[in-house]
């Protein structure tokens, strides 16, 4: 199994950290998760076919990580997709797709009368929400979704993906949280996202303090990321989600590596990682 990170940033634009996305593939599989900003542009750097996308997982609705659903469709309409959309995620997806999907309505129907173009499956998007905890199959792909702690956003998900014996875990946005500990056990791989203390300073009035503390309030500190790695005992730590997304990486690596006990590993775009 192989995982690509097509995007390591956040809210904040960075040419360098797209919106978060994430690539999980093997030789017969692809599986998005999330589709933030910028992650049609990265797959076609990857010479990935959006036509070719097997399922679409979301972590959450936060829209950094859904911005580009639409341009994530039409993209694939564009590349002669033929096979319908396959898309898990919270509750709430079943509405927002319905939503985005109905404010294009008018233009898309134009398009595919005057383009046309032989096949529209691609707009053919079929649904499931999560509960609390469960199992999909995608091929040869095992998923394990499982709740994390987000709050104030009420459903949030971390991931579980099998493949050969080998399991990537994926934090999804969370604050310190038992149950991603729970699920990340013995992880050949943990994507965790993180907050990077000590990098953002408030602005008057623009960016409070009351702010940051609630930005923080809803992440992982870099204080504690270790910790939580050291307990999962995965094998390999990840980080992405970068916030924000310039830093100095050397801070980063030794305050994480001494709770860890290893180096994390600092995710940039289109780094690939065989699991
Ligand atoms: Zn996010
Ligand atoms: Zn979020």
């Amino acid at each position: 199994m192989i995982l690509t990170l097509l995007g390591t940033g956040c809210p904040k634009v960075d040419h360098k950290r797209f919106g978060p996305s994430n690539l999980i593939s093997t030789l017969n599989t692809k599986i998005l998760v999330d589709c933030g900003s910028g992650v049609t542009q990265r797959l076609e750097q990857l010479k990935v076919s959006t036509a070719d996308i097997d399922a679409l997982f979301l972590t959450h609705l936060h829209s950094d990580h859904v911005i580009d659903f639409y341009q994530l469709i039409i993209s694939s309409w564009h590349s002669y997709r033929t096979k319908p959309w396959k898309i898990f995620g919270p509750i709430g997806t079943k509405k927002f797709v319905k939503r985005i999907m109905k404010a294009w309505e008018d233009e898309r129907n134009l398009r595919i009368k005057y383009e046309q173009r032989s096949s529209t499956r691609a707009f053919n998007i079929k649904v499931t929400e999560f509960s609390d905890y469960g199992k999909i199959k995608i091929k040869d792909l095992r998923i394990e979704f499982f709740s994390v702690d987000h709050k104030p956003v009420k459903y949030a998900y971390g991931f579980n993906f099998y493949n050969k014996n080998k399991k990537l875990t994926i934090s999804g946005d969370t604050r310190p949280c038992e149950n991603l500990m729970k699920f990340a056990q013995k992880s050949d791989l943990l994507l965790h996202e993180v907050f990077i203390e000590g990098e953002i300073k408030s602005i008057n009035k623009m960016r409070t303090k009351k702010t940051l503390h609630n930005v923080k309030l809803y992440h992982t500190p870099s204080t504690i990321v270790g910790k939580v790695a050291k307990i999962s005992r995965c094998k390999k730590l990840v980080l992405t989600h970068f916030v924000p997304t310039s830093f100095n990486e050397k801070n980063l690596i030794n305050v994480v590596k001494k709770d860890y006990g290893k180096e994390p590993i600092i995710g940039r775009d289109l780094l690939k990682i065989v699991i």
